[in-house]
């Protein structure tokens, strides 16, 4: 099945230059929804993990269909100030100022394995920023996968040692 035809793309989203790639029309399609959560469950399943993360907020569709299907755990990394417990935190470089990511501190024990799940790809700071909290947490990346890598931006660089799949690439 060729999801990319799936991809709406968008150009100038949300601001001037950027070719904006629509998960939209991926995610009306059950065949396409189907075939993308079977694809990710396929690359996790020798991994065994223990729970999947999933960063805010397209992370939340794909990662817990496939920790439901994995029969692991979700957890949510959210933006500041979203999650209502004690979390820890880890901020990063946006290309004006910065941003933050956090997670229950309570949400991974030390040892457990841990799926990444995201939509994009594009420069890797989140992806890095999740693996960051994860590992303070104690937890060990078994795997990260993704629907879609922009293959340009590098983002995969950040990843060396990781074991990474991308459903799409462009
Ligand atoms: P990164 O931190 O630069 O790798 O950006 C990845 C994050 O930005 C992901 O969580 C994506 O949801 C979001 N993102 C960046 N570009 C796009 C896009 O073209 N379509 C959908 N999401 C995007």
């Amino acid at each position: 099945m060729d999801l990319k035809e799936c991809i709406r793309l968008i150009p100038n989203y949300p601001k001037e230059g950027i070719l904006f790639k629509d998960i939209t029309p991926l995610l009306k399609n059950s065949d396409a929804l189907q075939y993308t959560i079977k694809q990710m469950v396929k690359f996790c399943e020798n991994k065994q993990p223990d729970i999947v993360v999933g960063p805010e907020s397209r992370g939340f569709i794909f990662g817990t269909p496939l920790a439901y299907e994995l029969g692991a755990g979700f957890v949510p990394v959210r933006k500041p100030g979203k999650l209502p417990a004690e979390v820890e935190r880890v901020e990063y470089e946006l290309e004006y100022g910065t941003d933050a990511l956090e997670i229950h501190k309570d949400s991974i024990m030390p040892g457990q394995k841990v799926v990444i799940c995201d939509d994009l790809l594009a420069t890797g700071g989140t992806v890095q920023s999740a693996i960051q909290l994860i590992e303070k947490l104690g937890g060990e990346v078994v795997g990260i996968c993704f629907l879609i890598e922009l293959t340009f931006l590098n983002g995969a660089d950040k990843l060396k040692g990781y074991d990474v799949q991308s459903l799409i690439k462009y």
